[in-house]
């Protein structure tokens, strides 16, 4: 009898314990969650053995959706002022921050450029000129840069100097367009930033521009193809002074914001390492550029 007893007794525990168990789960299942995204929609929608696998889904869907907004320029940080440094959009955001600019990519060195600056966590642009993607080798260099997380501009097809195409707009037309479709057609994007080689833009290349969709881009300073900084160990400390002495700069040119100028070039390659180093040692973030206000 007493046996019985307590059978039914431990069976009555059991029974209210498991009745417990699913109620919190229920609890838990109805709860709102912080907001109604499709992503946690998805999530609770979907039968999962344990609370935690669904907790680390949903942190793996964020993060993802981070990312997309980022590459989308949803996020917004910083905008290119007139004199093209990188100003923040919003109080509060870093303003001692640096960009670094790759021009005439990728000829030789860009790829090997890109794997130092991926190895330090620093962000860039590479502008890309249309007669180096020109075979399907060069295109696959293009494809992996882009892949290492860089973005990627236009620094027109052939290279040349727009205002010498002043009376032929159809062909300056061409040297922009032309090669976002080419850069397109590699990486499956267009390009979102402009900038004119040697700097000279026309007022035909600017309006293009615009129709493209592409902010347009000059710096605040670069050494790297000035003759007497043809030089690893002279162009790191020119980059990270921002002074060019031999070049008539015997005064600083780094600031907040600065948009750094450097070229697809051997010793800039070999200077690249220490140059971010000495940025940051002196205080500067290097920007991640796909923080930067684009045209939508
Ligand atoms: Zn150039």
């Amino acid at each position: 009898m007493n046996k019985i007893l307590v059978i039914i007794f431990a069976s009555l525990l059991i029974f209210l314990l498991v009745s417990c168990t699913s109620t919190e789960n229920r609890e838990v299942e109805n709860n709102p969650t912080k907001d109604d995204s499709p992503v946690t929609d998805k999530y609770e929608g979907e039968d999962s053995e344990t609370g935690e696998e669904d907790k680390d889904s949903e942190n793996m869907e964020e993060e993802k959706e981070v990312e997309e907004e980022i590459e989308e320029g949803i996020i917004a940080q910083y905008r290119v002022a007139d004199d093209w440094s990188l100003v923040p959009i919003n109080e509060g955001t870093n303003e001692k921050v640096v960009l670094l600019t790759i021009d005439d990519a990728p000829e030789k060195y860009s790829l090997e450029m890109a794997k130092t600056l991926k190895e330090l966590n620093a962000g860039a642009i590479f502008f890309v000129n249309g007669h180096f993607v020109d075979t399907p080798e060069e295109e696959e260099i293009l494809k992996q840069i882009h892949d290492m997380g860089f973005v990627i501009g236009n620094h027109t097809y052939n290279h040349v100097n727009l205002k010498n195409l002043e009376s032929d707009p159809e062909k300056q037309r061409s040297e922009l367009v032309s090669l976002n479709d080419k850069i397109e057609e590699i990486i499956g994007e267009r390009p979102k930033f402009f900038r004119a080689p040697h700097g000279v833009n026309t007022e035909e290349s600017k309006k293009i521009a615009q129709e493209e969709k592409m902010v347009l881009m000059n710096w605040s300073y670069g050494y790297d193809y000035f003759k007497p900084y043809f030089n690893k160990d002279k162009l790191v400390t020119a980059m990270v002074t921002g002074e060019g002495p031999e070049v008539d700069v015997p005064y600083s040119l780094l600031k907040n914001g600065a948009n750094l100028l450097m070229h697809d070039r051997e010793w800039t390659s070999e200077a690249l390492e220490e140059i971010v180093i000495g940025l940051r040692e002196k205080g500067y973030e290097i920007l991640d550029p796909r923080l930067i206000e684009t045209i939508k």
